[in-house]
């Protein structure tokens, strides 16, 4: 089944130091790790795995690390025929400072990714699709894919980010507005709802935003979705986790697989915190399981 995930690609560097070098010094790399990342991109890899046809919107420079971030897609079985190669600049690059505390520290270099504008999402470029998620917090892109989920018959999902969290109700309100499914994380749901506590936030955000269903992913303790009058909550599989660096995209894109199937909210919920669970016990931003590994995992 054909999907367009929309929105940025990037070439991800992870560096492990044992400490951070203060101004002027020099502080060695103990290991390198390089891979693709970028939300909407995660998320197209992840739906490939899940036996989805995507294809992702977004665009690069035209230099070496946009190549290589584009050959990765293809191989992962995502087309990658629209994205916009735009001359004169750098595609997206995040640097990854993971220290042994486990805290990471991140440099974003978004580039290209900026130059996606709402003319570029064309109809044409959507033909044959029947759902499209966009992963960026831009409300110009999300108001314009909406109109084009309309022309096309396509669904929608949005996974804004801290972004989109950032830019407050007043904002967020009329631009997720007849949304199928709007994603977020537990930070980003207090942040927007203005509230301490995730539950009193899920709750304030299912009553303010009029959205299919709204889904809030809790990390450890899970995640919640709201939608035609009820709360659901799962608890996250107890697993160890060695990486939830694009977790919530792997959640996202299984969460996505189920609604196009048809399941009902419980099953959904429940598929997406295994396929998640599974991503976090391996490390990179795009380790995210096959379709028949989650089934396994959920019989086990
Ligand atoms: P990212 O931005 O790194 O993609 P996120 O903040 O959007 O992640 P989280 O809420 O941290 O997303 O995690 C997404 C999902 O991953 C959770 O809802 C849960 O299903 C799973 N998950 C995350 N951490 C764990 C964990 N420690 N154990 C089991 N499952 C986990």
């Amino acid at each position: 089944m054909e999907i367009a995930s929309v929105g940025n690609l990037n070439f991800d560097v992870y560096l492990r130091v044992s400490e951070l070098p203060g101004p002027d010094e020099n502080a060695e790399v103990l290991d390198l790790y390089t891979g693709g990342g970028g939300s909407a991109a995660n998320f197209a890899v992840a739906a490939a795995r899940l036996g989805l046809a995507p294809r992702f919107i977004g665009a690069v420079g035209e230099d070496p690390l946009g190549e290589i971030s584009l050959r990765e897609l293809r191989e992962e079985g995502v087309d990658v025929t629209y994205v916009k190669r735009i001359a004169g600049v750098r595609s997206g690059l995040v640097v990854v400072l993971v220290h042994p505390d486990g805290v990471k520290r991140m440099l974003s270099y978004r580039g290209a990714n900026l130059g996606l504008a709402p003319g570029d999402l064309t109809p044409e470029k959507f033909r044959g699709v029947r759902h499209i998620h966009l992963a960026t917090g831009r409300t110009e892109l999300i108001l314009k894919a909406k109109e084009v989920a309309r022309e096309v018959g396509a669904s929608l999902s949005v996974d804004g980010g801290t972004a989109l969290a950032k830019k407050g109700l007043d904002i967020v309100r009329p631009a997720v507005e007849g949304v199928d499914v709007l994603f977020m994380n537990q930070a980003e749901a207090r942040l927007l709802a203005g509230s301490h506590d995730h539950r009193t936030a899920v709750e304030k955000l299912a009553r303010e935003l009029r959205v299919g269903e709204l889904v809030v992913t809790l990390g450890a303790r899970g995640a919640a979705a709201y939608g035609g009058g009820k709360l659901l909550h799962v608890d996250a599989f107890r697993v160890d986790a060695v990486d939830t660096t694009g977790a919530g995209d792997c959640f996202a894109a299984a969460y996505i697989a189920m609604h196009l199937r048809g399941r009902d909210p419980y099953e959904k919920l429940l598929f997406a915190n295994a396929a998640a669970a599974i991503k976090v016990t391996r490390p990179g931003a795009r380790s995210s399981p096959r379709y028949a590994e989650v089934e396994a995992f959920l019989a086990s």
